[in-house]
């Protein structure tokens, strides 16, 4: 596996992989490997025959009081997990390579999808993620691009990217990695005190109630949401930021009653760690 800082060593590995007709799966990470990243890896190892992992903190997707500064680097675990899943190349490129002029081109997705949900508080979140993903998608030019679903709003929105600007790629959206306890795999989840990693569990805990709510037959949302923030609620370390449930695809409002495929979402603060998580409530 080669680790490569710049983007012409990574058009010149792209260009031989091309050259030689090879298909290409590429990985877009921030870092701080865990599972979660690691069945993304898998995936494209298994349906690519050249897979290029990203490991970058981007800054144009935190706000202005965000953790871009205490954001976890660890380069050298990430490319020891990255080579054992299969990658045959990580870009680890600088800010400045990614962004070489202070005044930048942004991408832009308009709409609800960007403005619900993650989007009230971090207005400038999505435009940061579209832009730095299609400088990625220029660059890797994938086959297939692999995503969490684990970032169901970032899922979305990049749906509608890729429609809108007919990027000749497939996304492939993996499940969402746990804890065995239940948590989420998170590069943020090492910012959890022991503490507050328990706490933190109400979180997996009260979408799995909701999830059986559904299944028993409940289909307002309001009393499914009312529910899951009484349970997280009961958490006294919980500080809710949303428990909110929009219709599939592309955050549309929810109905009722529910129809078809709907997202519940929440972000949780416990601490200065903000959470999210969510599961997709739907008819078998
Ligand atoms: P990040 O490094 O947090 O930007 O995440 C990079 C990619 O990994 C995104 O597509 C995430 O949705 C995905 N990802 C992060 N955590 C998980 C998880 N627990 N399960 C599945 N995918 C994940």
């Amino acid at each position: 596996m080669k680790l490569v800082h710049t983007v012409a060593e990574l058009r010149e590995e792209v260009a031989i992989a091309k050259s030689q007709g090879l298909s290409i799966g590429l990985v877009p990470t921030m870092g701080a490997l865990h599972e979660g990243h690691a069945s993304l890896i898998k995936a494209a190892n298994q349906e690519n025959d050249f897979v290029v992992v990203s490991v970058f903190v981007n800054p144009t997707q935190f706000g202005p009081n965000e953790d871009l500064d205490a954001y976890p680097r660890t380069l050298e675990a990430d490319c020891k997990l990255a080579e054992k899943m299969g990658a045959n190349v990580v870009f680890a490129p600088s800010p400045a390579e990614m962004y070489p002029s202070v005044d930048a081109t942004w991408v832009e997705v308009t709409g609800d999808v960007t403005k619900v949900l993650c989007g009230r508080t971090r207005p400038i979140h999505f435009r940061g993620v579209t832009t730095v993903v299609t400088k990625l998608f220029n660059l890797a030019q994938p086959d297939r691009a692999y995503f969490g679903q684990k970032d169901a709003q970032q899922v979305e929105v990049l749906k509608r990217m890729v429609k809108d600007l007919f990027f000749n790629l497939q996304l492939r959206i993996m499940p969402i990695v746990r804890e065995a306890d239940g948590l989420a795999k998170s590069s943020r989840n090492t910012y959890l005190s022991a503490e507050e990693h328990t706490a933190a569990l109400i979180l997996s805990r009260s979408l799995q109630a909701a999830k059986e709510q559904y299944a028993t037959g409940e289909r307002d949302a309001a009393k499914i949401c009312a529910a899951v923030t009484a349970s997280i609620k009961s958490e006294p370390m919980a500080n809710i930021d949303y428990v909110e449930i929009y219709g599939l695809p592309e955050l549309t409002p929810v109905t009722n009653p529910m129809v078809g495929s709907n997202l519940l979402a929440v972000a949780v603060k416990f601490g200065t760690t903000r959470l999210i998580d969510n599961v997709v409530l739907e008819d078998k």
